[in-house]
């Protein structure tokens, strides 16, 4: 896995967006309290969203430098009180790139308890033999450097520590780690809570099974491909969130049309800019002629939605609105980046594209689907893969 030191800092800001997004896409968000954080690549400190705003409403302008100590070292806006708790840390754990703090409800019914941790599902085996450590000292804000090193020394060399009372705080050596443990910690408290409220859990995972489990599915690969999924559905979510960002008015709807001699074929959600009187030259590819489900979203859409904002940006650009071409560029990076997340998923353990249709047409060289190709079930890394004829493989 690629350390944060070999990541330009752009690439940082950009991963510490896309964890306050997979965080809120995974429901760990506490209106707007919590907060995750990524070291800064040249050793300034961590980039951290500013106060005031959910995890799903981050973007790259709402992120601050902090050093170490809290002090705000680029951004604008209000940092939060609890920035002790990224600090220290940082200071005490130099293998950990990326820290989290939610409020999470199980992680504080389940601390409320006093009961140990048990691995009564798969996530359980991350946090137990030995059970996760609780940081006792106080239930309230950790807004001083003296509680940020008290419970940096509570969490030691864990993963994640039980912050009863308040939440929980969830460290990886990487973003794709740190934000699992949180949002796996958060699910092994509330199997738990479930079979409590239930009964008396009896089968729990004992020290060897939980050492081989954590090796056999939460081994780097699958945490990375866990993640990769929170960030995909956190770009859908955002997205289809956004039917503004390809709402054309009237004025850009002429301008389209002047500019491009195209015509506008609306559809469900986005449109088809072609040549009037020409047959659809990707009939494959256009929801207009053909439709297909891959990935859970409409991939063709997408890439309909990419072209109108491309045309968008040209045209407040040849205006001279600076703001709203940033704005529309804005919105097409992110679906771009969604397109690329659903055209391109890569094997995490060897790299390779992945076959998602199972008969490598979407591969590079691979043969040109053919009109008509029957929905495909989505593909998940390392999981059962349905192929359009029926047929199932494995990875
Ligand atoms: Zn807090």
């Amino acid at each position: 896995m690629a350390l944060i030191e070999d990541r330009d800092v752009d690439d940082v800001v950009r991963l510490a967006v896309e964890a306050n997004q997979a965080l809120g896409a995974a429901g760990q968000g506490d209106l707007v309290w919590g907060h995750v954080s990524v070291r800064d690549p040249r050793g300034r400190g961590f980039w951290m969203k500013a106060s005031g705003l959910g995890f799903e409403e981050v973007d790259a302008s709402r992120m601050l430098l902090l050093g170490l100590d809290g002090e705000v070292l680029s951004g604008t806006g209000s940092r939060h009180i609890e920035f002790p708790i990224h600090g220290e840390i940082y200071r005490m754990r130099p293998d950990v790139e990326c820290v989290v703090h939610t409020h999470s409800a199980a992680a504080n019914a389940l601390a409320s308890l006093g009961v140990p941790l048990r691995a009564l599902s798969h996530e359980g085996v991350l946090f137990t033999h030995p059970d996760v450590p609780r940081f006792l000292r106080t239930g309230g804000l950790v807004k001083t450097k003296d509680l940020g090193v008290g419970l940096a020394t509570t969490l030691g060399d864990a993963r994640a520590c039980l912050m009863p009372r308040h939440g929980l705080v969830a460290v990886g050596e990487s973003v794709a780690t740190g934000v699992m443990a949180a949002v796996l910690l958060d699910k092994a408290c509330r199997v738990q809570l479930a079979a409590m409220a239930a009964g008396e859990p009896i089968s729990w995972s004992d020290e060897a099974e939980a050492a081989s489990k954590r090796d056999e599915i939460w081994n780097p690969p699958l945490l990375e491909s866990g993640w990769q999924y929170l960030r995909r559905k956190a770009l859908a979510a955002e997205v289809a969130a956004e039917p503004a960002a390809i709402e054309t008015s009237p004025s850009e709807l002429e301008w389209i049309g002047e500019n491009s001699g195209r015509i506008r074929t609306s559809l469900p959600n986005g449109y088809c800019v072609r040549p009037p009187d020409e047959a659809c030259p990707k009939p494959d590819d256009c929801l207009a002629c053909s439709h297909f489900f891959t990935g859970g979203r409409f991939l063709p859409v997408h890439r309909q939605q990419a072209r109108t904002i491309d045309l968008l940006i040209a045209r407040a650009e040849a205006e001279g609105l600076a703001a709203v071409a940033n704005s529309h560029r804005r919105r097409g990076e992110r679906l771009k980046a969604l397109i690329r997340s659903l055209e391109e998923p890569t094997c995490t353990a060897t790299k390779h594209p992945v076959d998602r249709f199972g008969d490598g047409s979407h591969l590079p060289g691979g043969a040109l689907r053919s009109a008509g190709v029957k929905a495909a079930r989505r593909t998940v890394d390392g999981q059962q893969v349905s192929t359009p004829n029926g047929a199932s493989s494995s990875r």
